[in-house]
């Protein structure tokens, strides 16, 4: 419950309580500044994106929510399965490259985001639920206008906003920031279901991807791909990636086309068959975005309101908390009296990392990742190095699939397709 008046004064204005919001505010707060949230919607909220990546932990541990969530009994991850026909690749983020947490959770994102925000309002940051924000000025000091839920207008002025409003992209729309991503437009079809017969022990928590077969029955890269995500709860979120014509070919309504492309891919129609959908499928499309820049004078840019690349590699949360840690690190120094380089301490910092990500999602689409990831002759170094980007760590250098993603993938797809089943990480890369 707020019981701070919306225009007390404040250092740090915080634009939605997602993920991003939350640990940006979070850290704010325990480094002694005063921060306020507003949030247009009412929590729990549904949204998607619910496999986290073990490199989440780091984050919302330094923003001390890591107890609020460790509380809720969320199911461990320990890794990630591929599936395409009969074959399989297991990838066990204990044994990455890059040192760190060895597992994460799957999230029910309406319970976690509210357990985010819950923690973070504890911990003394006022949000203010049903509060929207529909102005923002830039020239001098920031000033910012909200509409609750009555229609009345607050006018705030904070030192500096932080924009984590998601998919909202409040600060990307107003100041024109929007850029059209070069990624293909793909839709996503998804629901939560009952009934997922799942395997035993510290399997269970795994998250499946499964290459669909596609309509030729040809095994398709880049045609489409289903996610398979459990939940402590029982519940289990399943969803279908492609482009959009793909979904078109299938009949019926949106839980006929779901239920047919599970149903033609082997490893999902084992498990999901019997499963009971808990609501109508959601189609969501067009969801890769990109901004002209992350920051400007009084503001930053954090989690999905900058980049959003693609659901393939879960990579969403992630950069959404690493995006906060690192903004809220140089808004403390800002309020401080020094100058950070926005640029190079920021954005060029996230752009790092999002580039191998950029890499990972394309390579996957144009089958050069699965070529690598299903092949023989891979090492058990090879099978560690995939792994730590697959476990959010994209910004360890000494990481060859990190340092020098794109040419790292390139090689080793020739190698793997090629059919050499003798240990090709073996060549080096110049
Ligand atoms: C199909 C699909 C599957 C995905 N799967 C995964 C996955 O498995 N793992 C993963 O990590 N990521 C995944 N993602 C990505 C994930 O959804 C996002 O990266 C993540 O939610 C970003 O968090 P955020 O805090 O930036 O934004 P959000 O979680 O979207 O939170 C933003 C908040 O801002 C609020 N807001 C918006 N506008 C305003 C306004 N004007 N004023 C005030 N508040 C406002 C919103 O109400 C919202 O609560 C997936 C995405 C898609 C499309």
């Amino acid at each position: 419950m707020v019981d701070s008046p919306l225009d007390a004064p404040i250092d740090v204005l915080v634009i939605g309580a997602g993920p991003a919001g939350a640990a940006a505010a979070a850290l704010l707060h325990r480094a002694g500044r005063t921060v306020r949230i507003v949030e247009k919607q009412r929590f729990p909220r549904f949204v998607i994106g619910e496999s986290l990546l073990p490199h989440c932990m780091d984050v919302l541990d330094a923003a001390g929510l890591l107890p609020a969530v460790e509380a809720r009994g969320y199911l461990v991850k320990r890794g990630a399965l591929f599936y395409r026909g009969s074959d399989r690749c297991s990838f066990d983020f204990g044994d990455a490259f890059t040192p760190g947490w060895g597992w994460t959770w799957q999230v029910p994102r309406a319970d976690f985001d509210k357990t985010l925000a819950d923690a973070t309002e504890a911990m003394g940051v006022p949000i203010h639920y049903g509060h929207e924000v529909v102005s923002a000025r830039f020239e001098g000091s920031p000033e910012v206008e909200v509409s609750d839920e009555q229609g009345r207008v607050h006018h705030l002025r904070p030192k500096f906003v932080v924009d984590a409003s998601g998919y909202g992209r409040v600060l990307p729309r107003l100041l024109g920031l929007d850029e059209p991503s070069h990624l293909p437009k793909r839709q996503a079809l998804f629901t939560h279901l009952t009934g997922d017969r799942r395997p035993p022990g510290q399997d269970e928590g795994r998250i499946w991807i499964c290459i669909h077969p596609g309509q030729d029955g040809a095994l398709g890269v880049g045609q489409a791909w289903l996610w398979i995500i459990p939940f402590s709860n029982g519940v289990t979120s399943v969803g279908a990636v492609s482009t959009p014509d793909f979904f078109d070919v299938f009949p019926g309504d949106p839980e006929q086309k779901l239920r047919a492309i599970l149903r033609a891919e082997p490893a999902a129609r084992d498990r999901l068959s019997d499963g009971a959908f808990e609501f109508e499928p959601r189609v969501l499309s067009g969801y890769s975005a990109s901004v002209k820049r992350l920051h400007g004078p009084g503001y930053c840019l954090v989690g999905n309101a900058t980049e959003f690349l693609d659901p393939v590699f879960s990579s969403g949360v992630t950069l959404a908390l690493e995006s906060a840690h690192r903004a809220s690190g140089l808004v403390l120094r800002e309020l401080a009296g020094d100058a950070p380089d926005w640029k190079v301490e920021y954005a060029d910092h996230m752009m790092r990392g999002i580039d191998v990500f950029r890499t990972f999602v394309t390579r996957w689409y144009d089958g050069a990742l699965p070529a690598i990831f299903f092949a023989e002759g891979k090492t058990p170094e090879i099978s560690k190095q995939i792994c730590s980007v697959l476990a959010g760590y994209v910004w360890d250098a000494d990481n060859p699939f990190v340092r020098d993603h794109a040419r790292r993938v390139e090689l080793l797809a020739k190698l793997a397709r090629s059919g050499r089943r003798d240990g090709f990480v073996a060549t080096p890369i110049a």
